[in-house]
């Protein structure tokens, strides 16, 4: 379980209105990718839909229930943020684990997760370093696995690969594609990058200036921009 759905968001900062009206279903398990330029208001969405910000008005529905007046923490969602947010003096290990002990999880259910979630992102042999010790590639990974072992119905990525090398994030990419298929999880991801999002995506959602453009398939978009706007940054011929 994990299915979306938007209904006339909008969200205004004062009379700066970031989210003009968004519709938008995503089903179980489909992975869906939010492009648009800088400032368009993706942040803002996913944080919309983690309940980190209050929509001005629409809803949020998460597994068909409104999710309005329920906190974060219990919305069955983890976000996973460009800058990896670790704690330095924490180890691998505790760092994974943290959430899940704040939320009163049995130690050895936290202990099974974490060796778990370790091994499907390779950093079994470095769970006793701390995030100092480790490459920009493998921290995020311990950001993905904190993530992982919340074992939540929608993942949220906010451009999660922006801060790594070009090679580091093909890498990174793959794997993420290959907890897609694994954790069969619900994922909404924001990038600029066009190989990520015709790559990774069931679903691309075009957003501009707080709209959506256009909704559709990687080969839909290429292939059938709705107009100029979705040409120009999914790099179809026009
Ligand atoms: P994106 O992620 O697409 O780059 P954001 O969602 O971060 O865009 O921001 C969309 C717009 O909302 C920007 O103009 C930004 O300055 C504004 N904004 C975002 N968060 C806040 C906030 N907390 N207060 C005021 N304005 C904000
Ligand atoms: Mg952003």
């Amino acid at each position: 379980m994990g299915s979306l759905k938007l209904t006339s968001i909008t969200k205004a900062f004062g009379n700066h209105e970031v989210l003009k009206g968004i519709d938008l279903v995503v089903e179980d398990g489909e992975f869906v990718i939010f492009v648009g330029p800088s400032g368009c208001g993706k942040s803002t969405l996913l944080r919309v839909i983690a309940g980190l910000e209050d929509a001005t008005s629409g809803s949020v529905q998460i597994d068909g229930a409104e999710v309005a007046s329920v906190p974060p923490a219990k919305r069955g969602i983890a976000m996973v943020f460009q800058s990896y947010a670790l704690y330095p003096h924490l180890t691998v290990k505790d760092n994974m684990g943290l959430g899940l002990k704040q939320a009163g999880t049995p130690k050895d259910e936290i202990e099974t997760r974490v060796t778990e979630a370790s091994r499907m992102l390779s950093l079994a042999p470095y769970l006793a370093r701390r995030p100092a010790e480790l490459s920009g590639g493998q921290r995020q990974r311990v950001a993905i696995g904190r993530a992982i072992v919340r074992e939540p119905k929608l993942f949220l990525f906010d451009e999660p690969l922006s801060n790594l090398d070009a090679a580091l994030r093909v890498q990174t990419r793959l794997e993420i594609a290959r907890l897609h298929r694994q954790l069969k999880a619900t994922m909404i991801y924001v990038t600029h990058d066009q190989v990520e999002a015709m790559t990774l995506a069931d679903k691309i959602v075009v957003l501009n200036a707080g709209a959506i453009e256009q909704v559709g398939s990687p080969m839909d978009l290429y292939n059938k921009p709705a107009n100029t706007f979705v040409a120009g940054f999914i790099g179809s011929p026009q």
